[in-house]
Formats: C-alpha cells, sequence, structure tokens
C-alpha cells in the first residue's frame, strides 16, 4: 500500500527490515545497550556486522523515547537509526514514549539530509505493546510530522508477518 500524506510518500508492504536495499535509513527496534538481541535488532546487528554495535556502544544506555544514529555497515543503506520502544506496561506512558520514537527517528532523519526512511514495528515485539494500538499511534506521529520535514520524501513501514502488515495499512487508511 502506498499514497501521499501531506506531501510525503507513505508505504506499508511485508518485509525483511535488513533488506531494504532502496532506503537510505533503516530503523532499529533496538535495547537500551543497542547491543544484538532478537527479532529486528537480530537481523539488523547480523546483516550490519559486529562494527554495528562497536558503533552503538558509546551511546548506550538509551531512553524509551530516544533515537541516536549510527552507519550501516554491511547493511544496503547509509544509516541505522536506532530507537528504544516503551516496553508496553513497564514504561509509561507508552502512547508518547512511542510517539516520541517515531518524532526523533524523523528528526534525526533531517539532520542527516536523509530522503527514505524504513520504520518496523516498534516495541509490538519482545516488547508486547499491540500491534493495532502502534500502527494508529505510529500513523498519527509520522503524517503530523509530514508538513514539517524537508528532506524526507519517502517513509516506509516494513512489517514481518501478514497480520502486522493489514493492521498498518488500516491504519494509514484511517490517517487521510
Ligand atoms: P521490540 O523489542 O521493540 O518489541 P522486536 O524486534 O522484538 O522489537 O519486534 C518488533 C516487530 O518487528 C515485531 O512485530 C516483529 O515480529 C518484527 N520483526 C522481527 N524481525 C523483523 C525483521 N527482520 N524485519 C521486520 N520486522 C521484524
Amino acid at each position: 500500500m502506498h499514497v501521499q500524506r501531506n506531501g510525503i510518500a507513505v508505504e506499508c508492504l511485508q518485509g525483511d527490515i535488513a533488506r531494504q536495499k532502496d532506503m537510505e535509513a533503516v530503523v532499529n527496534a533496538a535495547n537500551a545497550e543497542l547491543m544484538m538481541g532478537g527479532g529486528v535488532a537480530g537481523a539488523l546487528h547480523r546483516a550490519a556486522g559486529p562494527e554495528l554495535a562497536e558503533a552503538g556502544a558509546p551511546m548506550a544506555p538509551i531512553q524509551p523515547g530516544e533515537a541516536v544514529t549510527t552507519e550501516a555497515f554491511n547493511l544496503p543503506n547509509d544509516y541505522v537509526i536506532h530507537c528504544l520502544g516503551p516496553v508496553y506496561g513497564r514504561d509509561r506512558p507508552e502512547e508518547e514514549l512511542l510517539r516520541a520514537c517515531y518524532q526523533n527517528a524523523l528528526h534525526k532523519a533531517e539532520e542527516h539530509h536523509i530522503q527514505s526512511i524504513a520504520f518496523p514495528s516498534i516495541s509490538t515485539g519482545a516488547f508486547g505493546y499491540p500491534v493495532a494500538e502502534a500502527a494508529a499511534a505510529a500513523m498519527d506521529e509520522v503524517t503530523g510530522q509530514a508538513p514539517y520535514l524537508t528532506s524526507i520524501q519517502m517513509i516506509r513501514f516494513v512489517l514481518f508477518s501478514n497480520e502486522d502488515a493489514t493492521a498498518y495499512e488500516t491504519a494509514l487508511a484511517q490517517s487521510d
């Protein structure tokens, strides 16, 4: 699914965040230590190589809602923007912290004059955020930021499962 929102292309597709060859930046659903971990962080660190953890280490630990940038090493991208999502039921207020991830990641991308950025479904794996709620907050935040973005032209959500892709497509359709 691909639409225009406030002058920015926004799309949802099912796929692997570590294989987004045409995106300048990919977002990591990171852990506080910016280490390998599982899920998205595992896939990105495996594909990037050990330099990714070495590059992140001096900036760790990061706080829920925070975003930091590194090079992408062996990934097919220029940058990785690492976000720590809230753990559902622990880091509160969850929605505000989740929205802060998207907002801070977009700001980091703008600082680096990035034109295209791919997000995974932050917090909905190990961190337990219900996917429909997370999708609605993520879409509302990025479409709300869209009028203020100057370098970013394309925002992609990369969802691992068919169910997650449907949840994000529904949220995108409702963000009109
Ligand atoms: P968090 O710790 O922020 O919850 P996870 O990495 O555990 O992050 O999961 C976030 C979401 O990303 C989950 O929906 C998970 O299924 C999905 N996911 C896992 N691996 C990948 C991948 N390689 N590409 C895209 N999405 C992935």
